[in-house]
């Protein structure tokens, strides 16, 4: 490894964005990083990474000699000694000049699929795995890890213990999508049992598994010890959507907490997801403006009237200091049946009570109506799950799913039902084998307690704290169907 070969190059090296907030006195620094743009065969741009703005390095005339120069290529790796002065020409405040210049790695210029202009996101989709080495990646993905750090903080600071949950399972307990097979068996001559179905008993784990589509139900044995657990972890769903909002592995961030009601659930969500916006507001300023930018940019493509009123860091401000609105599903579809929407029969999808509501009917409430986050509570059972605390009235249950504008579900969750003869007649009902689940009854066989608890899909919040558009651009390498590069 000709690159590390020297000690403390590390400890040697100032980050650009540390370097951008120290007085330019003609200090000695060394910086590494990559050429963005080398102009004049004088002036390189220079990006490390640690932000979107990149760094003037003066390379003086004269200094250096002409086969060194023509190496400095867009997206050379480069280790450059030099004194950090107050810059003359516009566009920074400061440059270093440099007095010492190496290139770790050359970057062939005919080669590297990224040029200095504008991409399309759709291209660099393409390229997924050069494209955190542009300035809208480079911001969504720091915006995305502050906002993972920011859910370890706000779940520590409150005492929930984070528990990991099996990527592997043997259930499809909560019925919540279509699920990938887990197995070791040839798949051109399984085992077979006699009437010709597949002996999974001859499996790896001697049973049929799968990936986990929620760490729910053994997130709820966890808060009946702990009282407050959360999981953070991948999730994986075979669901055959190509939508802007699916991705066949996403991350899930589950918190489930004993002694809590629907309402305390509900302001457990509301205050995480305002103190992770937050989070974020705070300390990474520069990649949301930069994004907000980005996102001015690409509406002055639409119409007037398909534009955003608010920027992106008015939008994060305004969810921040406002109250969410909290609805009941029926109160929900009174609003969407008296709609202009509904009558000038605008919406594809028919409304009435009992509907699961279309993306279209959660942009109407959250975009139209009350411009603002929505929470939506007490849903029909028939369209929800077996766990959820069944209401006095026979026909709701304690659910509660958050709605966002732009985005539509971020959020579903409920106060899970304790009582045991309420929970197996429902299982009953749904044809949900008690046998298999005997392990999640335990949890109200032995000590059951009210509890409650919620999934915050991760990337539809990255979304919609850096505004973009589609999920496969806030997730580092996107699966979804047919589509499982790098
Ligand atoms: P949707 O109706 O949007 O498909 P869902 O009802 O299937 O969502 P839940 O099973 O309640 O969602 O999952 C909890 C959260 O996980 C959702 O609120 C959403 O934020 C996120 N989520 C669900 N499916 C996906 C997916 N395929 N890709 C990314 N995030 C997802
Ligand atoms: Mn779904």
């Amino acid at each position: 490894m000709r690159l590390f070969k020297e000690a403390n190059m590390i400890q040697k090296r100032t980050k650009i964005r540390e370097l951008l907030r120290m007085k330019p006195e003609g200090q000695s620094l060394t910086v590494m990083g990559w050429v963005r743009t080398f102009r004049n065969n004088q002036f390189i741009a220079l990006n490390d990474g640690s932000t979107n703005t990149n760094l003037q390095v003066v390379a003086p005339l004269g200094v250096f000699d002409e086969t060194l120069l023509k190496r400095i290529t867009t997206s050379a790796s480069l280790k450059i000694e030099g004194s950090l002065v107050p810059s003359s020409g516009k566009g920074q405040a400061m440059e270093l000049v440099a007095t010492s210049i190496e290139v770790l790695g050359d970057s062939d210029p005919e080669k590297y699929p990224l040029q200095p202009k504008k991409h399309s996101l759709e291209f660099l989709r393409e390229i997924a795995h050069l494209r955190f080495r542009t300035n809208t990646f480079g911001s969504v993905f720091r915006v995305r890890h502050s906002l993972a750090f920011a859910i370890h903080q706000f779940f520590n600071e409150r005492g929930f213990v984070y528990l990991h949950t099996p990527v592997i399972t043997a259930s499809d307990a909560e019925g919540a999508g279509e699920m990938f097979r887990v197995t070791t068996l040839p798949f051109d001559n399984p085992p077979r049992n006699e009437d010709g179905s597949v002996n999974f008993r001859e499996d790896f784990f001697g049973r049929a598994t799968n990936l986990t589509v929620s760490g729910q139900l053994e997130g709820e044995l966890g808060a009946t010890a702990f009282g407050e657990i959360y999981t953070f972890g991948p999730t994986f769903r075979a669901e055959n959507s190509n939508t802007t909002r699916h991705l066949a592995e996403f991350w899930m961030i589950e918190p489930e907490m004993a002694f809590y009601d629907l309402e305390d659930n509900m302001n457990l969500a509301e205050s995480f997801i305002k103190y992770i916006i937050g989070y974020a507001m705070e300390h990474n300023r520069e990649d949301l403006e930069f994004l907000a930018q980005r996102l001015q940019e690409e509406e002055k493509a639409l119409p007037q009237d398909k534009r955003s009123e608010w920027t992106l860091l008015e939008k994060l401000e305004f969810v921040l200091k406002n109250d969410f609105e909290r609805i009941t599903y029926t109160e929900a579809i009174d609003i969407l049946l008296q709609s202009p929407a509904y009558k000038k029969k605008k919406f594809q999808y028919d409304v009435k009570w009992g509907i699961d509501m279309q993306s279209e009917h959660e942009r109407y409430l959250v975009e139209k109506h009350f411009r603002k986050p929505v929470i939506v509570t007490n849903y029909p059972k028939e369209i929800k799950a077996f766990y959820m605390r069944q209401d006095d009235n026979g026909k709701t249950v304690a659910a509660m799913d958050i709605l966002a504008p732009g985005i539509g579900e971020i959020v579903g969750g409920s106060q899970r039902e304790e009582r045991m003869d309420k929970l197996t007649a429902r299982m009953r009902e749904m044809h949900i084998p008690e046998e298999e689940l005997y392990w999640y009854l335990d949890t109200r066989r032995f000590g059951t307690v009210p509890h409650a608890g919620f999934g915050l899909g991760f990337e539809r919040m990255v979304q919609f704290v850096t505004g973009m558009g589609n999920i496969r651009d806030v997730i580092p390498f996107p699966r979804t169907p047919k589509s499982a590069e790098f």
